[in-house]
């Protein structure tokens, strides 16, 4: 078992990679810490694809139930400013696609169950200069060789933390709140952002299911807004602001899921043998619903270097490979975490000056169209390098 690439972490993108690997007939074996079977868990948690991501998944064959959004309306909970964006201002079908993280994790790892080691880690590894492989130690003590190691395992990489890659992290002293409900907006195309003192609101709709519910909720919001209340409380006092600002009714139906925010972002990808890829490499804050659209971006990438590597018969440099890779990825993935960063901080600002330069800024753009393109091409991964 000395497979080409070993992949630490059989989250989406980790089984996305060994899928399209083995498609291309380059072996790969997923390490991945926890069980095979997890206890049933709650459909809550949603993702957001642009239509490139959801291209990469419909070319492996993998098929679950999406909803369709063909306009995303933004707007400002405080002031006149709005923008909207729609699905024929680029020519598309649609602007983007929501479906169940657990749906297309399940769906991915079904595919990748054999090519998977459950329940165990990689301890160690060290580069091997006579056979330029890599030696990797396994929780079980077993020893493997790998031409590449794929660091696939999420936000806190254990092998990044193996290697001397070093992050760059800020908090963003937010918690992002999410949870499904029954909502009567009349549009079931239609997603909504509102950004408001009470936090950044996103509200998306849900795939077709059996208990016909309608809408997914997305909402960060300061710490100090929430201090002294549960998440629960916190969301029962504050939901109807939201009902009001869209005049629509908002059922909670699921539990109330929340996460601390916070990002991260590594000045290099690659040591050696190892590339971090996805999550790993960097995170993201929620509220462009870009996370995993970034890391198929990435593993796109990382594939596509591959695959042209071992398609093309002569030696190749690996360090090559991998730098191609970083090259074509680092600095998209930056500018996408520091434009979320710059609307963070616009819209959490009270400054009577900057709330009138952003209405302006946001009602200005709407109007500007190859502004707005430029920002949806963007956002749906067609501006590829
Ligand atoms: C509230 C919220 C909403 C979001 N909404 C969106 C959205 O709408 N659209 C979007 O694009 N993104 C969204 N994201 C981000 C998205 O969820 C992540 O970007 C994505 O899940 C990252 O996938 P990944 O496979 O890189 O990492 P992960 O999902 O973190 O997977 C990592 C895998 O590695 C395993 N692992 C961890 N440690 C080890 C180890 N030591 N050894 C072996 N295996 C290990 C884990 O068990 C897991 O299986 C959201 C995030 C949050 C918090």
């Amino acid at each position: 078992m000395n497979p080409i690439v070993t992949i630490s972490g059989g989250g989406i993108i980790g089984n996305y990679i060994s899928s399209r690997l083995n498609n291309n007939n380059i072996e790969s074996l997923i390490i991945e810490k926890s069980a095979s079977i997890l206890p049933a868990a709650e459909n809550i948690r949603t993702l957001t694809l642009n239509p490139y991501s959801k291209k990469l998944l419909d070319d492996l064959g993998i098929d679950i139930k999406y909803a369709e959004i063909k306009k995303i309306n933004v707007f400002d909970g405080e002031g006149s400013g709005r923008i909207d964006f729609s699905s024929e201002e680029i020519r598309s079908d649609n602007l983007s696609y929501v479906c169940y993280f657990n749906d297309l994790q399940s769906e991915l790892k079904k595919g990748e169950k054999e090519r998977t080691l459950f329940k165990t880690e990689i301890k160690n590894f060290k580069e091997n200069d006579s056979n330029n492989t890599c030696n990797i130690l396994l929780s079980g003590s077993e020893e493997i060789n790998s031409q590449f190691i794929a660091g696939c395992d999420g936000r806190n990489s254990n092998v990044a933390k193996l290697s001397l890659l070093k992050p760059i992290t800020s908090v963003y002293e937010q918690t992002a709140i999410t949870f499904t409900a029954k909502c009567n907006l009349g549009d079931l195309n239609s997603a909504y952002q509102i950004f408001s003192e009470r936090g950044i609101f996103a509200i998306m709709p849900l795939p077709p299911s059996s208990e016909e519910l309608t809408h997914t909720i997305v909402w960060s919001v300061d710490h100090k807004r929430i201090k002294g209340n549960n998440i629960e409380d916190f969301v029962k006092k504050n939901i109807s602001y939201f009902e009001r600002k869209l005049n629509a009714e908002i059922n909670i139906h699921s539990n109330i899921l929340s996460f601390n925010l916070s990002n991260h972002h590594f000045e290099n990808y690659i040591s050696g043998s190892l590339v971090l890829i996805g999550d790993a490499a960097h995170s993201i804050h929620p509220l462009a619903g870009q996370g995993i659209n970034l890391g198929f971006a990435d593993a796109d990438a990382f594939c596509e270097e591959i695959i042209k590597a071992y398609q093309s018969k002569i030696n190749f440099d690996k360090n090559l490979v991998l730098k191609k890779y970083e090259i074509r990825r680092k600095d998209m993935n930056l500018l996408m975490l520091k434009s979320m960063d710059f609307f963070v901080d616009l819209f959490r600002s009270d400054n009577l000056y900057i709330r009138l330069l952003r209405n302006i800024g946001l009602s200005s753009v709407n109007k500007t169209n190859f502004i707005k393109r430029f920002f949806i091409n963007h956002a749906s991964g067609n501006n590829k390098i």
